[in-house]
């Protein structure tokens, strides 16, 4: 077996280490002796998504997320395609906000992809915070960092998690992210993936059940340390208080 992991516009939309994302897939499939090649796509270069089982759209700056709409106006159509054919998406931050319909700064309206019915208006008072997540997908909580200027509206979406600490869509600290067919989309950097195993796995197997078949199955491996991280940060932000009364006030 063997995947196709597409880095999309890693020299724009690379911060806090969202190619460590990269990294955990790869290393992940590695372990289970499962083959993967990944591939980056640099501004300007054609996109064919029909050899593509994993997309990683990272986060940028206003100025970068800028820059990539233009790109992403050429490849819209055939990303749109991929997600409808349940292709599987991780987007973080700048990614999660241009998957929606658009992203209003102070100064631009940077149109995003138009795969999710949301959109994202900027604010001034940064979010910035250690976060944790309850989701529904999982048993074992997620666990990131958020750094965000910008407010998203995710209307009947369902969101990726219920916030236990941390701001979320709106700074409003009650939910975070969304879950839209095989796409996962999110504020939580970190990197996300290697401080949460089960959501690399959880997108593992879809890729690998989309492209060979349900019965697909990841053995499994030894998460001992990665868990008790896990556990770590969720005891550590379990008697916060009132997290929105502590916002960190920052203007970009
Ligand atoms: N520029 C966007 C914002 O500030 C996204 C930031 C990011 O990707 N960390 O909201």
């Amino acid at each position: 077996m063997k995947l196709n992991i597409a880095h999309l516009y890693p020299d724009l939309l690379n911060l806090y280490g969202d190619r460590g994302n990269i990294q955990c897939f790869r290393k992940r499939l590695e372990w289970r002796g499962i083959e993967c090649e990944v591939t980056q796509y640099l501004q300007g270069e054609e996109i064919d998504f029909s050899n593509i089982d994993i997309v990683l759209l990272g986060g940028g700056s206003d100025r970068e997320q800028e820059i990539v709409c233009e790109e992403l106006k050429k490849i819209k159509k055939g990303f749109q395609e991929y997600v409808a054919d349940d292709g599987v998406v991780l987007a973080v931050c700048g990614g999660y906000q241009l998957l929606g319909k658009y992203y209003k700064t102070n100064t631009k309206k940077i149109e995003g992809l138009e795969i999710l019915d949301i959109y994202t208006e900027w604010e001034p008072e940064r979010l910035l915070r250690n976060i944790i997540l309850e989701s529904d997908l999982f048993a074992t909580p997620v666990v990131g960092y958020e750094n965000h200027g910008g407010r998203t509206y995710i209307g009947a979406h369902q969101p990726f998690g219920k916030v236990f600490y941390g701001l979320g869509n709106t700074g409003k600290g009650d939910y975070e992210g969304v879950v839209y067919k095989n796409v996962i989309a999110t504020y939580l950097h970190g990197p996300l993936l290697p401080k949460n195993p089960h959501v690399c796995d959880y997108l593992l197997q879809k890729a690998l059940c989309r492209k060979y078949g349900e019965d697909v199955t990841l053995a499994p491996l030894d998460d001992e340390l990665e868990q008790k991280a896990n556990h770590y940060i969720v005891a550590r932000y379990s008697n916060k208080g009132n997290v929105l009364q502590e916002t960190i006030k920052r203007h970009i």
